[in-house]
Order: C-alpha cells, then sequence, then structure tokens
C-alpha cells in the first residue's frame, strides 16, 4: 500500500491524518526497517507491507470505538507497537501503556518514543497475567492484535478492563476460534456488542474486530497462572 493509497483509505475509515502524524509515521517505518535489521521485530520489512499490514491494519481498530473518548488505554502484547502506538499517534491525547514479555520490543518502543516526542506513555516489561496484580480493572480500553486465542487472549484482557470500558480484539477469520470463546467472555464479565467482519484492502484477507464490553467484575480467581490458562482453558464442561 502506497502512501497516497494508505491516506485515502485511511480517510474512508473517518481519520485525516495531518502532516505531524504522517511524518511520524514515516520515522516509524524507518526506524522499525533499521531495527530489524538487527533485532527481531517483525517478518514485515517492506514499506508498503508495513503500511498496510501493521499501520492501516491497526487503524482499523476505529471501526469499534470513537477514540477521542477514552481516557487510558492498554496494548497487550503489543509487539512492535500494534495496534497501541498507532493509536497513540492518531490520538496523542491518551495515556497508553504499551506491555509486552519481550524486553527487545520493549526496548525499541521506548527509544521509537523518544525519537517520536510523545508524552503520556507508559511501558510494561511483562506478562500481562502479572500485570493484572496491581492493576485490575484499571483501563478504559483493552486492545491486542495476534497475541494468542480468543479464550486465552480474554482471560488476559477483561481482567485489566473497567467495568462499563472495552476489551477489543483484532482478529482473522477464524469464526470457529471466536465462538470457541463464548463462555470466557461471559464467565470474565464480558459481553460481545459488535462484531466487524470486512477484508483488508489489496490483499483482500478476513478480518474480525470484536468489541467486548466489560459488563460485570471479573471474579477474582482470574487471570490464573498462564501454563493453567493453557491447560485448563475457560471452556463449558472443561472442553
Ligand atoms: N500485537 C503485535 C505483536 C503480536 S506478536 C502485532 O500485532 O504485530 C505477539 C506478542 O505478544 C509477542 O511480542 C509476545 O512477546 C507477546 N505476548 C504473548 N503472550 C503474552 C503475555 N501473556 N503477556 C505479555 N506479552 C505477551
Amino acid at each position: 500500500m502506497n502512501k497516497e493509497l494508505f491516506v485515502e483509505e485511511v480517510k474512508k475509515l473517518g481519520i485525516i491524518l495531518n502532516e505531524e502524524q504522517l511524518k511520524k509515521l514515516e520515522i516509524y517505518c524507518n526506524y522499525l526497517i533499521e531495527y530489524n535489521e538487527h533485532t527481531n521485530l517483525t517478518a514485515i520489512k517492506e514499506p508498503e507491507q508495513i503500511y498496510l499490514k501493521h499501520f492501516y491494519d491497526s487503524i482499523t481498530i476505529v471501526k469499534a470505538i470513537d477514540f477521542n473518548k477514552v481516557n487510558n488505554l492498554i496494548d497487550i502484547g503489543t509487539g512492535a507497537g500494534f495496534p497501541g502506538m498507532i493509536v497513540k499517534i492518531l490520538f496523542p491525547e491518551i495515556e497508553v501503556t504499551l506491555l509486552d514479555s519481550n524486553n527487545k520490543k520493549i526496548a525499541f518502543l521506548q527509544e521509537l518514543t523518544m525519537k517520536l516526542g510523545l508524552k503520556k506513555v507508559n511501558f510494561y516489561h511483562g506478562r500481562a497475567e502479572d500485570f493484572c496484580v496491581k492493576n485490575r480493572e484499571k483501563f478504559d480500553v483493552v486492545t491486542a492484535r495476534a497475541v494468542c486465542n480468543m479464550t486465552l487472549l480474554s482471560e488476559l484482557c477483561l481482567p485489566l478492563t473497567k467495568v462499563g470500558g472495552y476489551y477489543i480484539a483484532l482478529k482473522g477469520s477464524n469464526e470457529e476460534e471466536i465462538d470457541d470463546s463464548l463462555y470466557a467472555i461471559k464467565v470474565l464479565g464480558g459481553e460481545i456488542e459488535e462484531k466487524i467482519t470486512f477484508e483488508l484492502p489489496i490483499e483482500n484477507s478476513g478480518r474480525n474486530i470484536l468489541k467486548i464490553k466489560k459488563s460485570v467484575n471479573t471474579p477474582k480467581e482470574y487471570p490464573r497462572r498462564y501454563d493453567k490458562m493453557v491447560k485448563n482453558p475457560l471452556k463449558k464442561n472443561g472442553k
């Protein structure tokens, strides 16, 4: 996706990018490519692919929610910053926390944040389930893209979401994975408000954005330890 088409497609999502934001995205793209030469951050290395599969794909999250009304957000398993860093560039007023268990990715994001001169960005190097011990139900919005299956992901994300807030999962077209997670979402205090289905431009691959409202508190026993979540996923009859 070249930059002209990127700007045009983003406009269709209702976002008009200003010069400063476009410049920040350009710096981001260049720095990602440069850093990736010595430290493995992403398999996507071509600028046009980065604009499509990382930048544009992250921006589709605006289909789910009006970010102008959001105060704080955490991106779980943010990797090289998707979608959390992109939301921060588009909506600089939001206090964004970027969390990942891989310290190389957090180090990259800290340097990038300085390069871009962004304020109100927090970092956490560690696992989501550990972070939750002190940060339970603190976030208006919890996001995640490509971290793990919906059932596990819900146990990582819903405990961090404020009652009345949203957990937004950016997913591919695997409907079975989504159906499988319905029980977990309910047990964890969530409720699917909307499932937004569409295709990524150019390559036409399927996408689902799950907009999940946190309607009641998550029972205290969740999240469990990661090995327990994996061994005994939250499914009806434990299946
Ligand atoms: N969201 C990014 C990265 C996806 S790769 C993107 O869409 O491009 C998945 C990332 O999740 C990895 O960086 C991995 O370190 C992180 N991760 C997986 N499980 C995690 C957990 N329980 N807590 C924190 N980070 C986790």
